[in-house]
Parts: C-alpha cells; sequence; structure tokens
C-alpha cells in the first residue's frame, strides 16, 4: 500500500488540480446525502405518529455552544414541522419533505457525477504519460539493454501492463478518493448518532475485512504469473513475425504452434483462476455487508426494544439507512484494494523499464564537439558483453582524419562489437577510446554521434516516405540537398520510378524496395547527414553483383574526403583502404595494406586465396 501511495504521489502529481475537486466535491455529496436521509426522521415520525411531545420555538442566541446550536436547530425543525402539520395538514407536510429530499438528492447526485467526471483528466492523463515515458525511455536506454530484454517482452509492457495499470489501478482511482470520504464521513455521522452502537458495529468490522484481504493478498501474485505468460506470448509473437521464412522454410509451423498453445493455455488457466477469484470479491463482500446489517439490526433493536436505547426507533432507521450507505463504500474500497494488487503486477513491470538505469551517461560538465581535426585512437581497449566471456581484448589502432580503415575477419571475431564502441553504444571495460585526444567517454553524446554516420548490411528505414526516410535526423533539411543525396547515392532514378516519386511510401522497414534499393537510400541518408567519420557494417555483403556495382559506386562517393571505418566481408572492396586490421576472437592478429598483408602469407592471404577461388 505504502509503495502504491508513492506511485500516485509520482504520477498524479501534475493532476493536483483535479484531485482537490474531486475532494471537494465528495465531501459535498457525502453531506447532502447525509441531510436528504435525514429527512427520514420527520417523516417516520409523523407516519408512524411516533412523537407527541410538544415543541417551542427557540430563538438563538450568540453564546450557545455547538451542542446547543444543533439541540436548537432540530427543535426548532420539529416545532416547524408540527406547526405545519397542524395548519396544512399531515399529507402536505409530508409532501413538503418528500419534495425537500427529492431536491437534495437531485444536488447530492449531480456532485457525484461532478466528482467522477473530474477524475477522468487525471485516468486518462496518467496512462498517456506512463505511455509516453516509456517509449522516451525506450528511446534513451541503451542498445545493449533491449539484447537482454527480448523485444516482445517490452511491447507487452507498452499494452499489456499500460492497460492493465489504466483498468485495474485508475479506474479504482475515483473509489480511492471517493471511498474514504463518504466512509469518514458517514461513520463520523454514526457517531454522533450513536456512538454506542457504532463502537459495537467497528467491533466487527475488522474481522470482515481480514477475510477480504486475504483473498487481494493472493490476486497479486497470481497474476503477476498471468502478465509473465502473457509476455512470453507476445515474445513468442514477435519472433515467428521476424522469424516467418525460416519458419516456413524449415516447415516448423507445427513446433512452433505447439509451444504458442501450450503458452496460451497457461495463460488462459491463469487468467480463470485470477478472474475466479476476482468473481468471488462481489457475493463475498456482499454477503459480509448484509452479515453486518444483520448483526446491528438484531444489536440496535433488542436495545430499542427493552427501552435502554438513546435513540428512538426513527433515529434508529436513520442509522441504519447510513450504515448501509457506508457499506457500498467500504465495499467498492475493498474491491479497490482487489484491483491495486493486480495493477501493482504491472505496475512493477512497467517500473522495470522505467527505473532501469542507463549505463551509458553523459558527463555533467561533458565537452561539446563540433569538428573532427586529427584522428580516433582506441588504446588497449578491452569489452565483454556478460562476466563470463571477454569479446575484445587489449585492442590498440588508430585512424587520421581522412584515412580508411577496413577490419577483416572470421564471424564472431567481435568486428561489430568493436565499431558499435565508437557512437558509445556500448563503453568499454577498460582501455580508452578518443577523437582528437579527448575521451569519448567525456563528450556530449549528441555530438559525438553527429559526427557518425552509419551504413548497416541490413538497411534500417522506417515505414515512411523515401524523402522522410533520406532526411531522418536532420533538420530542416531542403528539398534540393535531399534530392543530391539520392543523385550521389545512385537512388534518385529508382526513386523517380517509383509512384509518387520521394513521397512513395516504402512499407513497414522498407520492404516496397530491393536490398540494394533500400542500402542506397540509407547511404543518400548518411551522405544528406554528412558526417566526418563513417562506419560501414559490411554494406555491400548481402547485394547480387550488379546491385553491388551501384551501391559500392555510392559508397565511393560516400567515402571520400572522410574518414571510413568499414567491416568488410569481400577483400575486393577493400584494397584501397589505408589500412586493414584482420580480427581473430577478439584481436587483431594482422595489419597492414593489402598488398603487404599478401606478403605475410598469413590469415589474410588465406582469407584472399579463399575468395579468389
Ligand atoms: P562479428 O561482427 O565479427 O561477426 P560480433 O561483434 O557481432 O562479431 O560478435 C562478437 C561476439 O560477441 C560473438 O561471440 C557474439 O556472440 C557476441 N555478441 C554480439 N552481440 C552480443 C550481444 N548483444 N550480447 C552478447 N553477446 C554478443
Amino acid at each position: 500500500m505504502i509503495q502504491f501511495y508513492k506511485i500516485l504521489k509520482e504520477y498524479v502529481r501534475p493532476y493536483k488540480k483535479y484531485v482537490s475537486w474531486a475532494i471537494i466535491l465528495n465531501i459535498l455529496s457525502a453531506i447532502l446525502n447525509i441531510f436528504s436521509f435525514s429527512m427520514l426522521i420527520p417523516i417516520l415520525r409523523i407516519l408512524f405518529k411516533m412523537s407527541d411531545k410538544v415543541y417551542e420555538y427557540i430563538a438563538f442566541s450568540p453564546d450557545m455552544s455547538w451542542k446547543e446550536y444543533g439541540n436548537t436547530i432540530m427543535n426548532n425543525i420539529y416545532w416547524w414541522i408540527n406547526q405545519t402539520s397542524d395548519s396544512i395538514g399531515g399529507s402536505w407536510t409530508l409532501f413538503i419533505l418528500c419534495m425537500f429530499l427529492g431536491i437534495m438528492t437531485l444536488f447530492k447526485t449531480l456532485s457525484y457525477f461532478a466528482s467522477s467526471a473530474v477524475m477522468v483528466p487525471i485516468r486518462t492523463g496518467v496512462v498517456q504519460d506512463i505511455r509516453r515515458k516509456l517509449y522516451r525511455k525506450i528511446l534513451d536506454l541503451p542498445i545493449g539493454f533491449f539484447s537482454q530484454e527480448r523485444k516482445g517482452d517490452i511491447i507487452a509492457r507498452i499494452t499489456g501492463d499500460v492497460s492493465e495499470i489504466e483498468s485495474s489501478i485508475m479506474s479504482t482511482l475515483d473509489m480511492l478518493i471517493k471511498n474514504p470520504i463518504l466512509i469518514i464521513i458517514y461513520f463520523l455521522t454514526m457517531l454522533i448518532i450513536s456512538w454506542q452502537l457504532t463502537i459495537f458495529t467497528i467491533l466487527i468490522v475488522p474481522a470482515l475485512g481480514w477475510i477480504m484481504g486475504v483473498i487481494g493478498r493472493k490476486l497479486r501474485r497470481q497474476s503477476t504469473e498471468a502478465q509473465e505468460l502473457w509476455s512470453d506470448s507476445m515474445s513468442l509473437v514477435e519472433e515467428t513475425l521476424g522469424g516467418l521464412r525460416v519458419i516456413k522454410a524449415f516447415t516448423a509451423e507445427k513446433d512452433i504452434n505447439k509451444r504458442y498453445n501450450q503458452i496460451t493455455e497457461d495463460l488462459k488457466n491463469k487468467v480463470a483462476k485470477v478472474s475466479i477469484r476476482q468473481a468471488s470479491a462481489h457475493p463475498v463482500s456482499e454477503f459480509l455487508g448484509t452479515v453486518l446489517i444483520m448483526i446491528v439490526l438484531w444489536f440496535g433493536g433488542t436495545l430499542i426494544l427493552s427501552d435502554s436505547s438513546s435513540i428512538d426507533a426513527a433515529t434508529f432507521m436513520f442509522y441504519m439507512v447510513i450504515l448501509y450507505s457506508i457499506i457500498n463504500p467500504l465495499k467498492d474500497f475493498a474491491k479497490a484494494t482487489y484491483n491495486i494488487p493486480k495493477g501493482m503486477a504491472s505496475v512493477e513491470r512497467v517500473d522495470k523499464i522505467l527505473k532501469a538505469e542507463n549505463t551509458i551517461r553523459e558527463k555533467k560538465n561533458a565537452i561539446a564537439i563540433t569538428e573532427f581535426k586529427d584522428s580516433i585512437q582506441m588504446q588497449d581497449i578491452t569489452f565483454s558483453y556478460s562476466k563470463h566471456k571477454t569479446i575484445l581484448k587489449k585492442l590498440d589502432f588508430s585512424i587520421k582524419k581522412g584515412h580508411s580503415v577496413a577490419i577483416v575477419g572470421e564471424s564472431g571475431a567481435g568486428k561489430s562489437t568493436l565499431v558499435d564502441l565508437i557512437p558509445r553504444f556500448y563503453d568499454v571495460n577498460s582501455g580508452v577510446i578518443s577523437i582528437d585526444g579527448v575521451d569519448i567517454r567525456d563528450l556530449k553524446i549528441n555530438d559525438l554521434r553527429k559526427m557518425i554516420g552509419y551504413v548497416n548490411q541490413e538497411p534500417i528505414l522506417f515505414n515512411d516516405t523515401i524523402y522522410n526516410n533520406i532526411a531522418f535526423g536532420v533538420e530542416n533539411a531542403k528539398a534540393e540537398d535531399v534530392i543530391a543525396a539520392a543523385k550521389i547515392a545512385n537512388a534518385h532514378d529508382f526513386i523517380m520510378e517509383k509512384e509518387g516519386g520521394y513521397q512513395c511510401n516504402i512499407g513497414d522497414r522498407g520492404t516496397k524496395l530491393s536490398g540494394g534499393q533500400r542500402q542506397r537510400i540509407s547511404i543518400a541518408r548518411a551522405i544528406l547527414k554528412n558526417p566526418p567519420i563513417l562506419i560501414l557494417d559490411e554494406a555491400t555483403a548481402s547485394l547480387d553483383t550488379e546491385s553491388e556495382r551501384l551501391v559500392q559506386e555510392a559508397l565511393i562517393r560516400l567515402m571520400s574526403n572522410r574518414t571510413t571505418i568499414a567491416i568488410a566481408h569481400r577483400l575486393s572492396t577493400i584494397k584501397n583502404s589505408d589500412e586493414i586490421l584482420v580480427m581473430s576472437d577478439g584481436k587483431i592478429v594482422e595489419r597492414g595494406k593489402h598488398d603487404e598483408l599478401i606478403a605475410l602469407k598469413g590469415y589474410y592471404k588465406r582469407l584472399n586465396d579463399m575468395q579468389s577461388l
């Protein structure tokens, strides 16, 4: 519960204004409710002709105590009722009292409605805030975070868990404000009417509350498990969508379907358990409420029958009505406390992302950098994704401005890892990477990344127009610049052949384009960004010869006047590099120009021979 209020404080803070209104309106509606029901006492007295006491009008005086004030008001009301009843008859007096009851109830329901209405902006707003925060956090977190947490799981948290928070916590939020207020006000009224009866009532309530609590605790554990299963199922769906080609090619539909059926079966069973427990909340609380009324009715009734009670029968009926009124808020409150644990399980899962620490941080007094002047240096760097395996082992190398370095080596040697360190997608474990002599960890992260352009083996495009994909990340790109970039990237011609030209939508991840076309768009993007440092990750590896020629041409134009680090499979594309680094098992085993490496007759020569075959 403490944790719950902490969370409320955190998320509801921007909506304080609405909360204050909700509180005011709820107090108002509770008070109006009590007043409208208090009309019952005179009505019952008239109906049952219970009192033949004669009331005299008492004038108010300023030196009365609160109690005297109250008594005087009551006395004068009865005096007025008697007067009216004598002059216009009991029936008309009843009519007036009923009208009064009606008007009071109208105001009560109006303020009740208003109190719920002011909660709507809080409810919808908080959910929106959580969604936005999550998305923002996903953008902020380092790439490393997402290889540990599966994508499907994260999608599940944004969809399932946020909806769960909405339905179980936010929708009960008004219950959490409304009910305590109603409970307190009704309770005070009960105390004022008869503290003896109220103390008796209080003695019974905790026992009933305890029974409800036991059910609630179990619910929380089960719903955590249910949410985890939902995540698993989302992960599998996301994996399936990504790997559909492989699944079909290996005719693994049956196996994967079996896996999915198993997860959904478990999910179904768990959700069924949670639902049944949840469904038990209403009947259990209803029954317990009636038990409470039963006991108090018996106890109070006995007191009145034995004439030892401090209140008369009409007031007792009023008391019972208020007691009955307090049961609903109590029940709703209990229901809310049922729902909260269910939602808290989701809050925890969402919080795991929101509170995840960003390990790639910018220093407070980070240095701005706008120009690359001299060189990039790596000194003695070591890196590992996890404790048990070191991926890069004490690497050393440097690139002069304007030079091109190629990295070759077997798959898994650590080539991609190495280039990921330069824009700080990961930080080194030891050693230093520096640009113009400044440790990159001392630089502003955005400045650093602005200096680096990327062309990957699998170009990353978004479901948007060609134009927007080229202009991605460049603020206020001019149309002529975009077109010029596309021309340099050998992309302009095929773009013009597309329906809509630059405004053609390329589909999800660019599926409406061929591999070579996608690659040229991503090259055009890098050209437009015009970064001094370029990282090419096997940019031509997956293309056919014709596409490769077009892409290669584009790349050569892109690389001119830039400092380039290229990961390459095909040695033919890197023969002219200023330096070639041959990597094996996280170390640089050979380095030099193409001819020098061939002369070494080592690893590189073997690679070269294999490829010329
Ligand atoms: P290359 O680019 O030379 O093929 P990588 O740099 O991709 O090699 O991978 C080097 C090693 O690091 C491999 O053993 C690979 O399994 C491991 N690796 C790559 N990415 C991750 C990651 N996100 N988490 C853990 N290990 C990784």
